[in-house]
């Protein structure tokens, strides 16, 4: 089965069909319960369409494909050049598509149609031809220890990954996954969030154009707590690789310890500062900022949501920064002059409008913002708060949502203290002209990304993931191809 939507908007126009069931070995099949997922439109709360809700039960018949696929003919069976050329092909069978990617990137999660074209399919694009060229580059060493050993190592697939992705970036993180875990050779079961299906369904069908073999690429469809749960529980998955909360990357952990003790990466959430000192290119500082924390409605594990202004520029600073927020187009994905669309749901809706709530209580002043935007959907207004205190719940905790607290500070010491009051980190941002204060506060702040005049500036090949309990390993550049690998040392007596 299958859903058709024709999309006749100022942005984009056209039809896309999106098949609705669950892929395993190679074609879409119901799952074994009858069981389905409403996909919701946040812009207006109405269903789009219902697709397959998986079970325990169809992830151990996409586990048992993965790993017939696996042995039978992928792996080390299929040399890493011409793993790589499948990679590429999937690069440009979406680039052949990405107007229809990035409109049902737009429905799904409510993103400027914009932004996601030039966003979220490129970066999906440029992960898959990133990892497309490390196919064939992936490589041991020979190690002297005497003359009567030869010595190497060799960097084996894991077998089976399970990957588990969140609604804020679908196609992307899903990409950021597949690249590495397909150049390496393994096998894959994909879950995408039950939130956002579309653009993962609509991506299967490419695999086997793309030339990958039935039974290496599969998704499943499903709730976190059943599908997502029985591929963390599956005794015969090697690997989870998952992006999320901090909370359910725990339950993963903690299911992975008790199970196989299958190897996990989470990139988990975060809690970033920007620390602004007196001497900044203001306009500049601003647009970052800005862009920090209000890039995909603030629905970013990198938004910079603890903003430090020096106290010689923090008048200057929140002035500049409230024109700017205020001047953010809130509105109508498909409208071309949208930065903001609607958060993904009324559960998050309702969760960032709770924060906002505990922030008024706890003393803070909502400066600019704080209220719903429109009257359906789920819009909230660019927020600012300002006296906020370390320990209330708006600066310590994970908002996702379009709501930046500034604090004031005086000196280096105090802004370094405060930006490490934190149990996340994932990343942080300095400004200043001082190149020797800048490195010095780069290299202070205990996070895996330290951007320095910038915020939210992503590349390709550089490792992305979180120091203390914002994760554990690293997605992105070479490091990545590490946590999809096995690294076996071989000796040979000679
Ligand atoms: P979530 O943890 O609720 O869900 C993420 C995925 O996990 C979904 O596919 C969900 O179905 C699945 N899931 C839920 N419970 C599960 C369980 N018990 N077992 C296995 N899988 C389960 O997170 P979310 O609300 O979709 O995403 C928002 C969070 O993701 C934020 O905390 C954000 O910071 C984080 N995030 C992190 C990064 C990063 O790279 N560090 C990137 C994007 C988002």
């Amino acid at each position: 089965s299958s859903f058709t939507y024709q999309f006749d908007t100022p942005s984009y126009k056209g039809t896309s069909t999106v098949p609705t069931g669950l892929f395993i070995n190679g074609k879409f099949v119901e799952p074994v319960e009858k069981g389905t997922i409403e996909v919701v439109n946040p812009v207006n709360g109405k269903v789009i369409t219902s697709v397959a809700a998986g079970t325990a039960a169809d992830i151990d018949i996409a586990v048992r494909a993965a790993r017939k696929a696996y042995k039978e003919c992928w792996g080390l069976k299929v040399p890493g050049v011409q793993r790589g050329r499948m990679l590429n092909k999937l690069a440009d069978l979406l680039q052949a598509n990405a107007d229809e990617f990035a409109a049902l990137e737009a429905l799904d999660v409510g993103k400027a149609f914009r932004v996601a074209r030039n966003g979220d399919i490129l970066a999906s694009i440029g992960a898959l031809r990133y990892y497309a060229g490390w196919a064939d580059k992936i490589q041991g060493k020979t190690i002297e220890t005497n003359e009567k050993k030869l010595a190497y190592t060799r960097h084996e697939p894991i077998g089976v990954v399970g990957a588990i992705v969140p609604w804020n970036f679908p196609l992307t993180m899903l990409s950021f996954k597949i690249g590495p875990a397909l150049a390496a050779g393994n096998a894959v079961i994909l879950k995408p969030s039950e939130l956002t299906p579309l653009t993962a369904l609509r991506l299967c069908p490419l695999f086997a154009e793309a030339g990958f073999p039935d039974g290496v690429v599969n998704l499943v469809n499903g709730y976190g707590s059943i599908a997502g749960q029985a591929l963390s529980e599956h005794m015969d998955v090697d690997k989870i690789t998952f992006t999320g909360s901090t909370l359910t990357g725990r339950k993963i952990m903690e299911t992975a310890s008790k199970t196989n003790l299958k190897k996990v990466t989470l990139e988990l959430g975060g809690k970033s500062p920007s620390v602004i000192f007196n001497d900044v290119d203001l306009e500049q500082t601003v647009k970052w900022a800005s862009h920090g924390i209000f890039m995909n409605h603030g629905q970013a594990c990198t938004a910079g949501s603890r903003i430090f202004v020096q106290a010689g520029i923090y008048d200057r600073f929140l002035k500049a920064f409230t024109e700017h927020a205020l001047s953010l187009k809130v509105g109508d994905p498909f409208a071309r002059d949208t930065y903001q669309g609607p958060q993904i749901s009324q559960t998050q809706f309702e969760r960032i409008m709770g924060y906002i709530k505990s922030g008024k209580e706890d003393g803070a002043t909502v400066h600019i913002g704080g209220e719903r935007h429109g009257n359906e959907g789920y819009f909230i207004q660019p927020t600012i708060f300002t006296e906020c205190k370390p320990n209330m719940k708006i600066v310590q905790e994970e908002i996702f949502g379009p709501v930046a607290a500034i604090i004031k500070f005086t000196t280096e010491e105090e802004a370094i203290e405060q930006a490490n009051n934190t149990v996340y980190g994932l990343a942080c941002s300095v400004f200043t002209r001082d190149i020797d204060r800048a490195i010095r506060v780069a290299h202070s702040i205990e996070a895996g990304t330290a951007w320095i005049n910038c915020h939210n500036s992503s590349e390709l090949s550089l490792p992305f993931g979180g120091f203390k309990q914002s994760g554990i390993g690293r997605e992105l550049g070479e490091y990545a191809l590490e946590h999809y690998t096995n690294l076996k040392a071989v000796h040979v007596n000679i």
